[in-house]
């Protein structure tokens, strides 16, 4: 994966060091944790993050609970992979459907960092599983918004809910809760509600978000974080923990050559589990998230 080529190497490169080693002395497990703390921040994985990360696996290299099968490298690579899965969030989690639909879906995030495209995304591949999504244009601070999300939805092949043109701005807590009713008539059995986004962490859009998610009662609220925002995944991911208690992450533009650190900091940050990940600006380029599967693959 492109996001995490360097890390892969870097990683690939500092686990070559060991092999052959009969046994792992302080010293060379301090000089490995030194190389993987260093990659890791240059990837841009946030500090916090680097140190616990690099403490628990200092700590289980050096004591000896890993299978006698495993060589000391192939030890070392063992524990850096079940870290991962850890900081990654443990185990997959998929979304929790209501018992009386419909099931509400809320979108947070900065702008740009792919709330519609997943809104898209999302509705296309629910729809394939035999659900029938209604998308909400609740973005009414762009003028575009509204368009792109019915022009998503079309390529989705969804019906959208968007208030009528010419009503001025709007009040998206009221769209929002007007859709939700809308969906109960239609027996739409997923409602996913698109929100504005700033440039940066925004105090009014946060506090509208926060309207929105208090009119809907949301079965979910994703987080989407562009995978290229680098250092600021911490602050940003934070401000909206903060404003709108997200229950889960999507990570977007994996596919791009940033560095990867958000991917790697924002659930263990928040706590809240990374549940999709999108990889291009395709509908298709979508998937469910396996910390597993992606540890392996930065592992590769
Ligand atoms: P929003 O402002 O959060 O709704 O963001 P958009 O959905 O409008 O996405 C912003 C831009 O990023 C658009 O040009 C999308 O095509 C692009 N985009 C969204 N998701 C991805 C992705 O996973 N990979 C890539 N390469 N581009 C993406």
């Amino acid at each position: 994966m492109a996001t995490f080529g360097n890390l892969t190497d870097r990683l690939a490169d500092t686990f070559k060091n060991l092999r052959g080693k009969g046994k792992l002395s302080e010293a060379d497990v301090d000089r490995t944790v030194r190389e993987i703390r260093r990659a890791l921040l240059d990837a841009d994985v946030a500090l916090e993050v680097v140190k616990d990360f690099t403490g628990r696996v200092r700590e289980r290299a050096l004591g000896h609970e890993v299978s006698g099968a495993l060589n000391p490298a192939q030890q070392v690579v063992q524990i850096v992979n079940d870290e991962l899965v850890t900081i990654l969030g443990g185990e997959a989690r998929r979304i929790e459907f209501a018992k009386n639909p419909p099931t509400v879906i809320m979108l947070a995030g900065l702008q740009g960092a792919g709330k519609t495209t997943l809104a898209g995304k999302l509705s296309k591949w629910l729809a394939a599983d035999g659900h029938t999504p209604l998308l909400v244009a609740a973005d009414l601070q762009r003028p575009n918004a509204v368009t792109q999300l019915q022009v998503v939805a079309g390529q989705a092949g969804v019906a959208v809910f968007a208030p009528e043109p010419g009503n001025g701005k709007g009040d998206p807590v009221k769209v929002a809760k007007q859709a939700l009713k809308f969906a109960k008539d239609k027996q739409h059995d997923v409602v996913i509600i698109d929100t504005a986004g700033r440039l940066g962490v925004d105090a009014e859009l946060m506090k509208q978000a926060a309207n929105i998610r208090k009119a809907v009662d949301p079965d979910e609220v994703l987080f989407v974080i562009d995978a290229m925002i680098g250092q600021d995944a911490v602050t940003t991911a934070r401000a909206f923990q903060d404003g709108v208690d997200f229950t889960g992450v999507v990570l977007s533009k994996l596919d791009g050559d940033a560095r990867g650190g958000a991917a790697l900091s924002v659930a263990s940050i928040t706590g809240r589990p990374i549940m999709f990940a999108s990889t291009g600006e395709g509908l298709d380029d979508f998937e469910p998230f396996h910390p597993d599967r992606m540890a392996s693959r930065i592992l590769d």
